[in-house]
C-alpha cells in the first residue's frame, strides 16, 4: 500500500482487504471464516437493529522498529466483550479465539500496516451483534462476531498537544445502573447530542459528570479521566464509567514511576487544584487537558497554565508508546507479537 498518506490518516474507515467472522447458531460457536467483502446480510428483526444487542471492542496493531508487528493487551480485550456480552445477555466468546481472530485479521491485512515512522497504527475493530429475529424483547439466539481492520493516523497530527474540553450538564451518557460499564453502541448514540452541544461551543470533547449528583467526574467523551497532582494518579471511581485497558495500565506505569495511584471520587471543583490532567484510551493514549469549561456554569478551569503538555502526561505517554512500539522493556508482557 505504497500509496496511501500514512500520516495523514483520519481516524476514519480505510477499506482493507480482508474480515473474519465468527458464528454462533444451536449454543455454540463455529469456526473462522474470512471474507473478502465488508458486506453482510441481514435480518429486518435481528435483535442489534431493535434492542441494541450489540458490543464492541478497540485495539491497535504496530509495525516496529525491529521488524516485527505488535498488539497491545489484547486478551484485555477479549475480556472486557466477555463482560460486555454478559451485561447484554450474548453468549462470550473464548479470549484464546479472540486472540488468534485478532492476530488472523492482522496477518491477513498486513499490506495495510503503517510503517512506524509515519506514527500510524492498524486499528483492530471487534464488533459482535445478535442476527436472529426477535419482536419482543428478549434475547438473540444467533450471533455474529466480526473482526475487521483500518489504518488509523496518528492521533497527534502535528505532536504530543493538548485539548479543551466542555462540561456538557444537559445529557448523561449513562446511567449510575445503566450500561456504562459496557462497551456498547448504544452509550454512543446517548453522546451524539452531548459531543455536538460540546463542538459547537468550540471544544474537542464532551466531559461528563456523575449523572445522579452532578458532583463528581465521571468521563471524558469516550475516554476516561486521570489527575495528576501531589505525585499521585487520580481516576474517578465510577459505576458509570468503562474500564479502560490504557487508563488501567497507565495507573501501573505511574506506580512504577514512584507515584502514588488513587481510584476515588473527584469533586468538580477540585479541577482547580490539579497539577495535570489528560483524557485516556486506545485511540490518543494520553491526550492532555488544556482546559476545562463547565458550559452550565460558566466556569472556566485552566489546567496546563502554558496550554503544553505536563511533564509526567508526556512521560507516561512516552513510556506507554516505547512498551507499544518494542523500544521499552515489556515487563508486563503486555504485547502479543504477531508471527
Ligand atoms: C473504549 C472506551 C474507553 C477507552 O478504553 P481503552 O480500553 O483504554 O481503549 C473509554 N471510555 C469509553 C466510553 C470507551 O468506549
Amino acid at each position: 500500500m505504497e500509496n496511501l498518506d500514512w500520516k495523514n490518516l483520519p481516524f476514519g474507515y480505510v477499506p482493507t482487504k480482508y474480515n473474519v467472522r465468527c458464528y454462533y447458531r444451536n449454543g455454540e460457536w463455529g469456526e473462522l471464516e474470512v471474507y473478502d467483502t465488508p458486506m453482510f446480510n441481514l435480518h429486518i428483526a435481528a435483535t442489534c437493529l431493535h434492542y441494541s444487542q450489540q458490543a464492541f471492542e478497540g485495539q491497535k496493531a504496530f509495525k516496529c522498529p525491529d521488524g516485527k508487528v505488535r498488539v497491545f493487551r489484547i486478551e484485555e480485550n477479549a475480556r472486557r466483550m466477555q463482560a460486555t456480552c454478559r451485561g447484554l445477555i450474548m453468549p462470550e466468546f473464548p479470549t484464546d479465539r479472540f486472540v488468534e481472530m485478532a492476530c488472523k485479521v492482522v496477518k491477513l491485512n498486513s499490506e495495510y500496516l503503517p510503517p512506524y515512522e509515519s506514527g500510524a497504527s492498524l486499528y483492530i475493530r471487534p464488533l459482535m451483534i445478535g442476527i436472529s429475529p426477535q419482536v419482543g424483547v428478549s434475547p438473540a439466539t444467533e450471533y455474529m462476531l466480526v473482526m475487521f481492520v483500518t489504518p488509523v493516523g496518528p492521533y497527534f497530527k502535528g505532536g504530543f498537544s493538548t485539548n479543551d474540553y466542555a462540561i456538557v450538564r444537559d445529557y448523561d451518557r449513562a446511567a449510575p445502573l445503566g450500561t456504562g460499564t459496557y462497551k456498547t453502541g448504544g452509550n454512543y448514540a446517548a453522546s451524539l447530542l452531548a459531543n455536538k452541544m460540546a463542538r459547537e461551543a468550540g471544544y474537542t470533547c464532551e466531559f461528563y459528570l456523575d449523572a445522579k449528583e452532578k458532583k463528581y467526574i465521571d468521563e471524558c467523551g469516550a475516554a476516561n479521566f486521570f489527575a495528576i497532582k501531589n505525585n499521585t494518579y487520580i481516576t474517578p471511581k465510577s459505576t458509570s464509567i468503562l474500564p479502560s485497558i490504557t487508563n488501567r495500565s497507565m495507573q501501573q506505569l505511574a506506580k512504577d514511576m514512584g507515584m502514588k495511584v488513587e481510584c476515588r471520587d473527584i469533586p468538580v471543583e477540585e479541577l482547580e487544584t490539579l497539577e495535570e490532567a489528560g483524557a485516556v484510551g486506545t485511540a490518543a493514549v494520553i491526550s492532555p487537558i488544556g482546559k476545562i469549561k463547565d458550559l452550565g456554569t460558566g466556569v472556566e478551569y485552566v489546567i496546563s497554565k502554558d496550554g503544553k503538555p505536563g511533564p509526567i502526561c508526556t512521560k507516561l505517554y512516552e513510556k506507554f508508546r516505547g512498551i507499544q512500539y518494542g523500544t521499552e522493556p515489556d515487563i508486563y508482557n503486555w504485547m502479543t507479537v504477531i508471527e
